[in-house]
Parts: C-alpha cells; structure tokens; sequence
C-alpha cells in the first residue's frame, strides 16, 4: 500500500502542523463525497476560521507576488473569498470576488474590472481547477490580465496548468480508492463520513 505522505516542501512543516491542528487536514479512513475511500481529508475552512492562521498562510501567497504588479485580486465564492482578501489586504490592493448564478461564476454587487487591469487569481483548494478557469476567463472578457494565480492547497496531483504564473503554498497530493480497491477497508480501518457522525461497514 502506498499511502504516500503530501509533498513537503521546505518551510512548509509549520503549515501542515496547523492544517493537523485545526483539523482542517484529517488521517484515517475517510467516505468522500465521490462515494470513494481516502486516507485523508481536507477542509480548508477549518484553518480560515482562524484569522491569525489565514494571514500566515494567505502570507506565503502574498508574499510571492509581492513584485508582481497588481491592481486587483479576485476570487471564486464560497471558498476563495477569504484568501482573495486576505492577500489583498496585505498587498494593500482592491479585492472582489465572482459568485455563482445558474451554475456560471459571474461579477455581482457592482463589482467589475477594466480594460488592462492587472489581477490575481486567488483560491482556497485547487483539485481540477474548475472554478479558477471560470475566473480566468471572467477576467479576460473583462479586457483585464491575469497576473498570476495564488491558491492554499494543491490537490490537483501536478495535473493542473493555468498558463498563468501559480503558486500554492503545499501540495497535498488527493489519493482515492474504489471501494472494492481500498487497503483500508482491507485492513478493517472504521471508516468516516466527514461531518456526520461516525458510519461503519
Ligand atoms: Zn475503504
């Protein structure tokens, strides 16, 4: 069984400790949403809850563009909306956010970009990367320029390319198994649904 540890690159001890901490980052034997088996789970809103925590993390982010020219930075709701405002709290720059109406992410509440304008990109959890192209092209049909993309947590196996600069601040590779596949229903391991009780098979 190869269950193998998240990528860890130096300096990024401390982060998975808080992502452990906060349980936002969980180890067992996890039911996802896919109906497929997982040794570990993330929900990144469990480390945003904490406001001192986002501002160190969202910091590695701001801090990689922080030479970059930027006029804004935008993220998808629910989930990038903290991380888009607090890298552009720190870099001091203008922060929106796209939401969803009728399953397509658009600008709402007067929010809107200019022709030229410089914008980041910013994301909690980027798994396919589905919401961030939607925000790319938003961007672009704006007229504006995407500068960049700034995300928490690479879950997306290496396979995601935004043909923009990216940069995530760990890369927890997502390891799933069918459940007739799975060693940890092999080795009798309880399984959990995250966020409801504890079910066994
Ligand atoms: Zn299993």
């Amino acid at each position: 069984m190869n269950l193998s540890e998240p990528y860890l690159p130096a300096g990024r001890k401390e982060i998975l400790e808080i992502f452990e901490n906060t349980g936002a980052l969980l180890r067992g034997h996890f039911l996802l949403t896919s109906g497929h088996h997982s040794n570990v789970y993330f929900q990144c809103a469990k480390v945003l809850q904490y406001p001192e925590y986002a501002e160190k993390i969202c910091g590695l982010i701001s801090d990689h563009y922080h030479s970059t020219e930027i006029d804004t930075v935008i993220a998808p709701a629910i989930g990038g909306i903290i991380v888009g405002q607090e890298v552009a709290r720190q870099l001091n720059k203008r922060s929106i956010f796209a939401e969803r109406e009728d399953k397509t992410l658009s600008l709402r509440r007067g929010f809107s970009l200019e022709k030229g304008e410089k914008v980041l990109v910013c994301e909690d959890v980027v798994t396919t990367g589905g919401s961030v192209f939607e925000v790319i092209d938003i961007v672009k049909n704006y007229g504006a320029e995407v500068v960049g993309v700034g995300y928490i947590v690479d879950r997306s196996n290496g396979k995601v390319n935004f043909s923009y600069p990216q940069f995530s601040t760990i890369k927890l590779d997502a390891i799933s198994f069918s459940q007739e596949e799975c060693p940890l229903c092999k080795e009798g391991i309880e399984l959990v649904k995250p966020g409801s009780r504890k079910i066994k098979i």
